[in-house]
């Protein structure tokens, strides 16, 4: 998938501003109130005891804060941290480096966890559960296993298909925490945020703007803010109003629901193709040109969440939202045919 303005996954022009405003502490992190008081009791429990927090996971989509909580457990508990991700640990070996590296009760962060390997995820096991390594070393009739013993440590997975976790891994996690998608005021409040770490002027309307079109995601809010401010500066007068956000986010071609091209011709091709559904993923895959992860970790997520989409065991299916959405009325006669439709096409 080309990138997108409002694609929650991190893109390269967001690396440079991300250190600057990426909360540091708990009392920083906006929102997930539930989430935050209850992680507040744990790592408190754990410093009191002088331990290392049980190993944690973190579920929901790219861009609402998994990476930013990780390393704010690690900078509360005063410990260090160690950041890697699922696809990036080939070999046991990797995985042996990182774990024989850490210090007594450093945190180390593995995102994408749904993507290691079996054989990675056998090494983990008994690291996670008695901080203890076992390796092969050696091939063939040489071929010996060691056992390393490790500091204790607290692994923090993230991951946004919780579907894909395997039981005997997520089962050796002690806390598991979901995040939700943002509301507006607290859209509102990160934007305010971010905009005064700029030095850059923005008044409520202007925030809520912004806010409104972020699909509940705090890194798109963050990157639109960019966007609006560089309108501001060009073709307004460096403050963040509502004429000027609006303007900005119409050329951006993102809509007031948050919707942009790529959201509207996903809701399209299910109404003019396939009469609004049902239809299979794969089959959507093959008529939008993308990746069967790019739809279903980031197109569909805020659709299903704002009920323009249903998923549903024959397929998708479009709602009376996303009718409205596109500006259609529902048809009168129910789709029967689902996938047959595709025949139209080829
Ligand atoms: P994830 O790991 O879930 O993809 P990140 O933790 O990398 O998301 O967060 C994406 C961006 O959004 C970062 O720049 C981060 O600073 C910002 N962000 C996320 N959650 C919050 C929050 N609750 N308050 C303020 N900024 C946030």
């Amino acid at each position: 998938m080309k990138e997108r303005i409002l694609s929650p996954c991190d893109q390269e022009a967001d690396t440079e501003h991300i250190a600057e405003t990426r909360p540091q502490y708990l009392r920083d992190f906006i929102g997930q109130l539930k989430l935050k008081s209850n992680l507040d009791v744990f790592i408190k429990a754990a410093k009191s005891r002088a331990q290392a927090i049980d190993h944690t996971i973190f579920y929901g989509p790219p861009g609402l804060g998994k990476t930013t909580l990780a390393q704010i457990i690690a900078r509360e508990m005063g410990v260090g941290f160690k950041a890697t991700s699922g696809p990036m640990i080939a070999k046991a070996g990797d995985l042996a480096a990182l774990l024989t590296n850490l210090s007594t009760n450093d945190v180390l962060f593995i995102d994408e966890i749904h993507r290691l390997s079996p054989l990675i995820e056998e090494v983990l096991y008994p690291a996670m559960e008695d901080f203890k390594l076992d390796l092969i070393i050696g091939e063939g009739p040489a071929a010996r296993s060691i056992r390393i013993d490790l500091p204790r440590f607290t692994l923090v997975g993230a991951t946004t298909r919780s579907g894909l976790l395997t039981s005997p891994l997520r089962d050796r996690f002690g806390i598991q925490m979901r995040l939700d998608f943002y509301n507006h005021q607290e859209l509102e409040t990160i934007i305010n945020r971010n905009a005064s770490i700029f030095g850059v002027e923005i008044g409520h309307e202007g925030a809520w703007e912004i806010a409104e079109r972020s699909r509940g995601t705090p890194r798109i809010a963050c990157r639109l803010l960019r966007r609006v401010w560089d309108f501001a500066v060009v073709k307004g007068v460096g403050k963040i109003d509502k004429k000027i956000a609006d303007q900005a986010l119409t050329s951006l071609e993102v809509d007031n629901l948050g919707l942009d091209m790529m959201d509207r011709r996903y809701l399209k091709c299910i109404v003019e193709f396939y009469n609004g559904g049902p239809v299979g993923v794969e089959t959507l895959c093959a008529v939008l040109s993308e990746q069967k992860d790019a739809i279903e970790e980031v197109i569909e997520p805020f659709l299903l969440q704002q009920g323009l989409v249903q998923r549903t065991s024959r397929g998708r299916v479009i709602t009376d939202l996303g009718y409205g959405c596109l500006g259609l009325d529902k048809p009168s006669q129910p789709n029967k045919n689902c996938d047959d439709c595709s025949l139209k096409l080829f």
